[in-house]
């Protein structure tokens, strides 16, 4: 990326951060189920349901996230912790998201709840995780994800808590990373001591769109490759906290702000228009034009 792009960039970025109505997205959002909790420890595990559960309609994964927390009570990490499996698994009998049974975010959470009493938190066995696979963020997270999965996990608790070794994307895992290591900005909360620095952004179709548009990757699929490309790109703009323009950036998506061909309209009101690869004209175009004097 040429510093002239680099620095166009990163102005755009900013911009949209500024702008962004962080109020009503947090709003919108799972994270705002963990906020709901002073706890760390309930915040690690509250944030790790409605993470996971990301997965589907705003409206189905809310209410989804809603009815496991109602299982839990009002201390999900000390019910994590000290309830029996088959009392979590009546607990949550008959709960249905996509793929997932109820069973699956008993054994979930219930794995969770022995990593918090082992470790003192799971920010201090992912820490471990990490530091065991020497830094290496895929090699840790999986490490993580063999934990909260156990022994022979089914179907349903293979896609809940799915294998980065994999090649995909892992965009729940990633987000929950984002939400518990980016400092703490009215969004994320900044709870492990993980440098920001090693977080991947979690792609998905929205992100992955607008990170085509901006040219932060030209790859067609939302794999763990494109994660690194995209996370790339925005580490030229801020090395420290590559992830940090996630949120906004996921936002302009879900809010349906962005189009999904270029609109006047919208695009208009857009911070990024500037730097938006769909408003490139393309050379072609423009010699014909310029031959016809358009
Ligand atoms: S300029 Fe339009 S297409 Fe490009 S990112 Fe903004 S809203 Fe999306």
């Amino acid at each position: 990326m040429s510093p002239v792009r680099r620095s166009a960039l990163k102005r755009r970025l900013d911009a949209l951060v500024a702008t962004a109505d962080y109020g009503a997205y947090r709003a919108a959002d799972p994270v705002s189920f963990v906020h709901a909790y002073a706890d760390p420890a309930d915040q690690e595990i509250v944030g790790l349901v409605a993470a996971l559960l990301a997965f589907g309609q705003v409206v189905s994964v809310r209410r989804s996230v809603a009815r496991v927390l109602d299982a839990l009570g009002p201390a999900p990490s000390r019910a994590a912790q000290e309830r029996p499996l088959d009392a979590l698994d009546s607990a949550l009998a008959g709960f249905v998201h996509r793929v997932y049974r109820g069973g699956d975010v008993a054994r979930m959470v219930h794995a969770a709840g022995a990593l918090q009493r082992t470790h003192g938190s799971l920010g201090a066995r992912f820490a471990m995780d990490l530091g065991d696979a020497d830094g290496d963020l895929r090699e840790g997270l999986a490490r993580f994800a063999d934990a909260l999965r156990g022994e022979r996990p089914a179907r349903g608790l293979r896609h809940l808590v799915p294998d980065p070794r994999a090649g995909s994307a892992c965009k729940r895992l990633l987000l929950y990373l984002r939400w518990v290591v980016r400092p703490a900005d009215g969004v994320d909360l900044g709870l492990w001591a993980v440098p920001p620095s090693a977080l991947l952004v979690p792609v998905d179709t929205h992100v992955h769109r607008i990170a085509r548009n901006l040219e932060l990757t030209a790859r067609n699929d939302a794999s763990w490759r494109t994660a690194e490309e995209i996370t790339a790109s925005l580490r030229a703009l801020d090395p420290h906290d590559p992830v940090r323009y996630d949120f906004a950036l996921c936002h302009l998506g879900v809010s349906r702000r962005c189009p999904s061909r270029r609109d006047a309209d919208k695009c208009d009101a857009c911070a990024l228009r500037p730097v938006c690869g769909v408003w490139r004209v393309a050379p072609s175009r423009r010699a014909r034009e310029f031959s016809t004097g358009c």
